[in-house]
């Protein structure tokens, strides 16, 4: 196979700003003219737009999705002395934000196939919490990669033990599970808007989700110092959380072509799946679930050697996502897990590795990975 004449992208985000046009363009030349920086325009006409997609009542739009995260916490009056479960096969920031809320995050074990949290290992979390006397507040669900959770068995341990279900949906805007949008499952849903996501601004955004016009409310007290009935009012405590406009106008351009590049994902995830199922593990995608594939992740043995080999023989980037789980971190690992040995996540944090995966992959450059993929296990 010969090599394509131009770098390959992991994530080419120069190709989706050449399919826009100038439309981004005029689109922040607005914002300069009318001055409204923060807080303008740009911004309800995006979340309107955002809830409409997600198919929920209404969004919040924030300054990255750690804030998305950490307001949901506090909306959820979560603080010192609770505790949150999350999956310790995730990025750092679904359990920091538990921290810097000031409670305690619990670690659980994710799924063999999914990567997602196990809701046998949920249930072993509880137990702990019970047993060390923490105030279970919450779960916290990642859909890692862009695949939604195990949502009809964790909603329905969330309600048996009243307890809140927030999706951090930093991976899975665009996602759904059983036709229902990631934005639509859990109590409240936090997402990123970090260039490298599904849907990515020229900065860094996010966004959170929900259906009940209290939530509403608190979260945009939340996002602007916890304010009450006007600015130097302070009813509780909150943070800077605010998107700017110019975020907002850049977002507005993308999502007029996010559901067409989601279908241009899904093109590229069939053509890996069908080329590369014989020769390492492929995404398991279960019945009913439609990823927004943010990273199209396969799992084998000799990960390192496959990274090294495409990148240094062939000129293929590819990314390991995540090396470590969370609950083997320097910062993480005296926090309570479900049990002593995470062992799932303990094993494929040394199997998976990423792909190039983009909307807008031409079929010569992904054949061309295809090949030096299967070229390493000649
Ligand atoms: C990216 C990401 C975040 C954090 O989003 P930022 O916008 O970078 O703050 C949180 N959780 C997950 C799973 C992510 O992938």
């Amino acid at each position: 196979m010969k090599k394509p004449e131009n770098p390959i992208a992991f994530i080419d985000l120069a190709a989706q700003q050449k399919r826009l046009g100038n439309s981004i363009q005029k689109s922040i030349e607005a914002v300069l003219s009318h001055g409204r920086y923060v807080m303008g325009p740009e911004i309800d006409e995006l979340e309107e737009k955002l809830a409409k997609f997600a198919g929920c009542k209404y969004s919040v739009s924030c300054a990255s999705g750690t804030d998305a995260l950490l307001m949901s916490l506090l909306v959820k009056e979560v603080g010192k002395g609770d505790a949150v479960i999350v999956p310790t096969f995730t990025f750092v920031a679904t359990a920091e934000a538990v921290v810097l809320a000031g409670a305690t995050p619990i670690f659980a074990d994710v799924c063999d196939d999914t990567y997602n949290m196990d809701a046998n290992s949920l249930l072993k979390a509880i137990n702990v919490a019970k047993e060390k006397g923490l105030n279970l507040k919450g779960i916290i669900t990642v859909d890692l990669f862009g695949l939604p959770a195990d949502y009809a068995a964790i909603s329905k341990i969330a309600k048996e033990n009243n307890l809140f279900l927030l999706d951090d949906a930093c991976q899975g805007f665009g996602a759904s599970y059983n036709g229902t949008r990631m934005g639509a499952v859990g109590d409240l849903a936090a997402t990123s808007f970090f260039p490298a996501k599904p849907l990515g601004c020229y900065g860094d955004g996010g966004a959170v989700f929900c259906n009940s016009e209290e939530d509403l409310e608190l979260l945009k007290s939340v996002r602007v110092h916890g304010g009450g009935s006007n600015k130097y009012d302070n009813v509780r405590i909150g943070i800077t959380g605010r998107c700017d406009s110019i975020q907002a106008a850049v977002l507005l351009q993308k999502l007029t072509i996010f559901e067409d590049e989601l279908k241009a994902r899904q093109m590229v995830a069939d053509r890996y799946n069908a080329a590369l199922a014989d020769v390492v593990k492929v995404p398991v995608v279960p019945e009913g679930c439609q990823s927004a594939w943010a990273q199209y992740t396969i799992a084998t043995d000799n990960r390192d050697g496959l990274g090294e080999f495409l990148m240094k023989e062939n000129g293929v980037p590819s990314a390991c996502y995540y090396p470590i789980p969370l609950h083997q971190q320097t910062a993480y690992k005296h926090f309570p897990r479900a049990e002593e040995t995470l062992a799932i996540s303990e094993k494929v944090c040394n199997k998976v590795i990423s792909l190039p995966m983009h909307p807008y992959m031409e079929d010569d450059v992904q054949d061309y990975i295809i090949e030096s993929v299967k070229d390493f296990y000649k």
